[in-house]
């Protein structure tokens, strides 16, 4: 049976909306309304395989643009069941999706300190979709709510107790829908029950991250507090040794904010290639000899391959390796130089299916013979969320 859903993700100013049917996964509607709070407010809707952009008025804030996203839904006659609001983080509170009350509302606030740039942007879009929607189900989906199977020794830090009595602080992990989305299809794929599945799957888009299940149940993965921790990613620098944040405070004469800033949006592919943030561009670079890009994306391979291989260790009976994400999803070369590198481990890859695998395709990319099987499957958080939300209608 069709079940509609609104998906929604707010940010401070955009609202990406989606109208999913959480049984078959099927988007009937997608759009963005963007630079909310700016004078080119406006909405972008794709219906049908047309696209149309409306104008909101000068400075719309979140409140008209789900008013104009509402009223674009209505038109369409499709009757929503629930609205599934994609929420980042959710501390230790929320280990599943939760139908929203007054208290869920004020946890979400509670965690927004962990998470400034994302959590309260994610509640103004919750209190103003209630207006729009009275009398729908309105549920929040946790980024982080995945990973709150890890055990302790994967999710203290070595810093002293107290800072994690006292302060919450401690490794959360990012992308839970989309590695969820992974493990389900995975287990799909391979005939398996989800809870008999296990996997490394690597998110690999703007922000990257590695996750180890072990059937069924996320045991670590690579973002830890903050987004920052793990990967090289587009503009964020992943590990680096802790004390350099203090060392640059005092060799630029920077203060603390602006080294956080540094670290997050003038590092990582962008940092390195002193080019761009774009896996797709360096690769072109790459081929016509930038050396920036070269280089950038070695080290974005060698240490993806470093993540996977360490996460070897947390995952007896390997199922699978499994890349999604824009880059995971369409960079047949950055599969072969990870890959590459557990090749004296047997891990083979057929070339000719690694590269039949882009723009959408889903597949294993491994040959028959390979000791483990790694695979390409497109992403699909909303479907998650949709599915989540479904469920409370
Ligand atoms: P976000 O995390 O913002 O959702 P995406 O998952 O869309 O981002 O991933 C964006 C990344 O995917 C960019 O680095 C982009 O260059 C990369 N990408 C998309 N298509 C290709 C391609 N054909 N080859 C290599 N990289 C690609």
């Amino acid at each position: 049976m069709k079940k509609d859903v609104v998906v929604l993700n707010c940010g401070s100013s955009s609202v990406k909306f989606a109208i999913i049917d959480a049984t078959s996964g099927e988007a009937q509607m997608t759009g963005l309304a963007e630079s909310l709070g700016n004078q080119d407010a406006s909405v972008t809707v794709k219906y049908k395989g047309e696209k149309q952009k409306i104008a909101l008025s000068e400075n719309a804030m979140h409140a008209e643009a789900l008013e104009e996203i509402s009223r674009i839904i209505a038109k369409t006659g499709v009757e929503p069941v629930a609205v599934g609001h994609r929420v980042v983080h959710g501390g230790e509170k929320f280990k599943q999706a939760v139908q929203i009350d007054e208290s869920v509302e004020q946890a979400i606030q509670e965690c927004a300190a962990m998470a400034p740039l994302h959590n309260p942007a994610n509640l103004t879009g919750i209190l103003t979709a209630k207006t729009a929607y009275p009398s729908l189900p309105h549920v929040a989906v946790f980024d982080t709510a995945f990973f709150q199977s890890m055990p302790q020794h994967a999710y203290l830090y070595a810093l002293p107790r107290a800072l994690y009595r006292d302060h919450a602080i401690r490794r959360y992990g990012f992308h839970g829908t989309s590695h969820k989305y992974i493990l389900d299809t995975t287990a799909s794929e391979l005939n398996k029950s989800v809870d008999e599945t296990t996997i490394i799957s690597a998110h690999l888009g703007n922000g990257c991250s590695v996750t180890a299940v072990v059937k069924g149940k996320a045991v670590d993965t690579s973002l830890g507090f903050t987004p920052l921790e793990g990967l090289v990613m587009g503009t964020r620098c992943g590990d680096i040794d802790p004390s350099l944040p203090t060392v640059l405070q005092q060799k630029l004469g920077k203060n603390a904010e602006e080294i956080n800033k540094l670290l997050n949006t003038e590092s990582g592919l962008l940092g390195i290639s002193e080019l761009s943030n774009d896996c797709r561009a360096l690769e072109e670079a790459a081929e016509q000899g930038h050396e920036g890009a070269i280089i950038a994306l070695e080290i974005f391979c060698y240490r993806l391959a470093k993540y996977i291989g360490g996460y070897m260790v947390a995952t007896p009976d390997l199922d699978a390796i499994v890349f999604t994400g824009g880059i995971g999803e369409n960079s047949s070369l950055i599969r072969e130089k990870t890959l590459g590198y557990f090749s004296h481990l047997g891990v083979k890859l057929d070339a000719d299916k690694n590269l039949d695998k882009r723009f959408g395709a889903q597949g294993e990319i491994t040959a028959a013979d390979s000791p483990i099987a790694c695979w390409v499957i497109p992403t699909n958080e909303e479907w998650v969320i949709a599915q989540q939300a479904a469920q409370f209608a």
